[in-house]
């Protein structure tokens, strides 16, 4: 593992970078400060923890850029009494940050071994407060709706799976990508302000890994260069 206080000092340029960039939120960028990026990213990619870039963390998928994960944390608007879904766990790195930041945060990872490698994290890290589970978030999660908040970080297609948005509480705020296809997609802001009402605000363009339905059926495991528990220990 790279030499600490190296990665600290990217850490504090990050941090000048993204308030650069709009994100003024203190709380965000406090968790941004809190959470070792360092621990979500495979080994081979460590030194690059901090630049503002996506990285591949096995099975196709991607940790996304330090600047989405803020923007869309601030977005928002969590307060530590919000139940948050995230549809898309990934390496748990935006679900680390949002459990810094509301009551109870609820995960969904269509790939098992991408869930349980996240899982570690959250033990490891003690982050009690993190329920993830494997399955298909395309349906959202019933039994636990309605959330306060929704957060995808995945790129639907066309619409936003109705189900979802079912699940949204009434008042509640969503962040997701959304896109015709795999390249143009928008990072949109969408606010439940009625029963049958959804206000939706576009941020920028973003490119997201597609959402894709079912639980995946994965044949290999992640790479075991990929798996970088021990620069933990
Ligand atoms: N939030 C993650 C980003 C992961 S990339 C992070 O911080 O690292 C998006 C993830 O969404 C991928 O792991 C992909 O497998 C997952 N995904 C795509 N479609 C899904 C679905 N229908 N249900 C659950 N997860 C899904």
């Amino acid at each position: 593992m790279m030499n600490l206080s190296g990665l600290e000092a990217q850490k504090v340029r990050l941090i000048m970078h993204l308030r650069r960039q709009g994100v003024t939120c203190a709380r965000t960028l406090a968790a941004i400060e809190t959470i070792p990026r360092e621990i979500f990213v495979p080994s081979t990619f460590q030194n690059q923890s901090y630049e503002d870039m996506a990285l591949p963390i096995g099975l196709g998928q991607t940790i996304s850029q330090p600047l989405v994960v803020a923007t869309m944390t601030q977005s928002l608007e969590l307060n530590d009494r919000h139940k948050v879904l995230e549809i898309g766990t990934g390496s748990g790195y935006q679900a680390a940050i949002l459990s810094k930041l509301c009551r109870r945060l609820y995960t969904i990872e269509r790939h098992k071994p991408l869930l349980k490698q996240a899982e570690e994290r959250f033990d490891e890290m003690r982050l009690r407060n993190i329920t993830a589970i494997s399955a298909d978030g395309m349906k959202g999660w019933p039994h636990q709706a309605p959330f306060d908040r929704i957060i995808v970080t995945a790129a639907a297609h066309g619409d936003l799976p109705r189900g979802l948005m079912e699940q949204l509480a009434i008042g509640g705020i969503m962040a997701a990508p959304v896109g015709a296809n795999d390249v143009d997609q928008t990072l949109m802001v969408i606010k439940r302000t009625g029963e049958d009402r959804f206000e939706q605000k576009p941020l920028f363009a973003v490119r997201f890994v597609p959402l894709l339905p079912d639980i995946a059926e994965d044949t290999a495991d992640i790479d075991p260069e990929f798996n970088q528990m021990n620069a933990y220990a």
